[in-house]
């Protein structure tokens, strides 16, 4: 590794890699990448336009057979060497986390851990790619099924998460020898796609395997899914956008599959024989950490009537307790909302809460685009803070009358990722768990996931596909049937 390099921290975020070349866009817009915390300019790059995005994927197709063609040391070896990278830049990392998405201390290095595990685990998947001999009936005949990429992935990720999320379609589907062509969000261009390119560029990625086109999902977002180079389209974001995507994919000149990670509501459920002090530690965690503004956050709170004032009682003294405000401070939990129009949606679901009839136990006013935390008692499933995702700091809270008016409560929304269940009973948590209609449900834990690496995605409306760990290779790879005849074969 050239420590020198590595000493500098990365310039030049205004321009992009397309094609093997880092340029300016050729839109007309200029996006002002804002740190949402002090609403200063940290980067202004100029739009991509859709000729940007035909060139960057037919750069992709043009360079990723030689990719492909490397050894699978080769290819594992880049992605080691970018691990050490995210190793020696950790700092310049977590700051850019900081900085561009408002993540507190705390999670951006959540965030810089996960995506350097990623990279240790892309690291493992190219010798993974297996092949098969399978019995053939017919004499003479060999029949084999041969493993390849894909040829071109195309990512599309959000801002709450940006790099890891990037990192997870990205890293796999590069491993197993494709090319990609990164869309990150409007409010995240760095994290969400820069800034790992940088450092796969600087651990020796080819040019032209991964570029990056910044623009409004709105303007090239048609242009990006309908394309007909790329196989994949990997999307992790909003249900309403995912369902769009699906859409355009079975409309372009070429169909393509999909892998889709959309949105959550997640139910953390109180039993009435839960240790309440665990149930509390883990329900201000999985609520509050960046914001709420995580897929798997808590949504709503349903808590057996034996035990729901004891439990708000103790969470909502935790909550007075916890620090928001500058996101940089080690200590602060809670940050700002990633940008006004997040910010003044929360406001509104607020406002509509109180309306609807639910208490407001905590709740102070907002300071710039940090939004203290909320806690909202005597919520029923029926109301739109129950129903839809807050993606920020507010916490519902339901009462239910037993396991199976939590459990039908709990099922009651049409979204299905992440959810918890406390119970002293572990064999009752995991008989609850498995009624559970989502695809990660966690006994006497908080749903935010931290491990390093999590190979599980949503069920329902939550999304379609899995692709991390093993499941990548299935997601981005596709197997072809060759068949061959040592021997003349004789049909009539
Ligand atoms: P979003 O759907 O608004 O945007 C996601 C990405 O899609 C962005 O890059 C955006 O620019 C792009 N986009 C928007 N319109 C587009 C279009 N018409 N065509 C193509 N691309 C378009 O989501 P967001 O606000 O960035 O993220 C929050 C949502 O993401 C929440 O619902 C959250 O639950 C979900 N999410 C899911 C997971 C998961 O793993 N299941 C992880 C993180 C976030």
């Amino acid at each position: 590794m050239n420590s020198e390099k590595t000493r500098l921290s990365y310039t030049g975020f205004d321009q992009l890699p397309i094609n093997g070349i880092w340029r300016h866009g050729k839109g007309s817009k200029v996006l002002h990448d804002l740190n949402p915390y002090n609403n200063d300019i940290l980067v202004e790059i100029p739009h991509v336009n859709q000729e940007d995005v035909d060139e960057a994927y037919r750069g992709a197709a043009r360079v990723q057979p030689t990719w492909a063609a490397l050894l699978p040391g080769e290819r594992a070896a880049v992605m080691r060497h970018a691990a050490q990278v995210m190793e020696a830049r950790q700092e310049e990392v977590v700051q850019w986390l900081i900085q561009e998405t408002g993540s507190t201390r705390i999670k951006a290095t959540m965030e810089w851990g996960t995506v350097r595990a990623v990279l240790l685990e892309g690291a493992t998947l190219p010798y993974l790619v297996e092949g098969r001999i399978l019995p053939a009936d017919i004499l003479g005949k060999e029949s084999r099924m041969y493993r390849k990429p894909v040829g071109v992935v195309g990512i599309i990720s959000p801002w709450n998460w940006p790099m890891q999320l990037s990192a997870r379609s990205a890293i796999p589907a590069l491993a197993v020898g494709n090319a990609i062509v990164v869309k990150p969000a409007s409010d995240t261009p760095v994290t969400g796609g820069l800034l790992l390119a940088k450092i796969l560029e600087e651990a020796g990625l080819p040019a032209g395997v991964f570029s990056v086109v910044v623009g409004a999902g709105s303007e090239i977002g048609d242009a990006f899914v309908t394309h007909s180079i790329p196989r994949v389209i990997s999307f992790t974001g909003s249900t309403s956008v995912g369902r769009n995507i699906a859409r355009l994919a079975a409309e372009g000149p070429m169909l393509k599959r999909l892998e889709l990670e959309l949105g959550g509501n997640g139910p953390f459920v109180v039993l009435n024989d839960a240790d309440l002090d665990a149930a509390v530690d883990a329900a201000v965690f999985g609520k509050f950490l960046h914001q709420g503004q995580t897929c798997m956050s808590v949504n709503r709170f349903i808590v057996d009537d034996g035990v729901h004032d004891a439990f708000l009682d103790r969470f909502v003294e935790r909550v007075r307790k916890l620090k928001f405000g500058n996101p940089d401070e080690p200590d602060t939990m809670v940050g700002p909302i990633i940008n006004e129009s997040q910010f003044k949606g929360l406001c509104s679901r607020i406002k509509e809460a109180v309306s609807a009839g639910a208490r407001k136990v905590v709740g102070e006013e907002a300071q710039g685009l940090v939004l203290p935390p909320h806690v909202f008692a005597d919520v029923t499933n029926e109301m739109h803070v129950a129903q839809t995702e807050s993606f920020g700091p507010i916490a519902p809270f339901i009462r239910v009358r037993g396991e199976e008016e939590a459990l039908k409560i709990a099922n009651d929304t049409d979204l299905g990722l992440a959810a918890a269940i406390f119970t002293r009973d572990v064999e009752r948590g995991l008989r609850f768990a498995q009624r559970l209609e989502s695809g990660m449900a966690h006994v006497n834990d908080q749903p935010v996931n931290d491990l390093p690496f999590n190979p599980f995605g949503g069920e329902k409306n939550s999304g379609v596909g899995r692709f991390n760990g093993v499941w990548a290779i299935a997601a981005f790879t596709t197997d072809q049937w060759i068949s061959i005849q040592h021997e003349p074969r004789h049909y009539l």
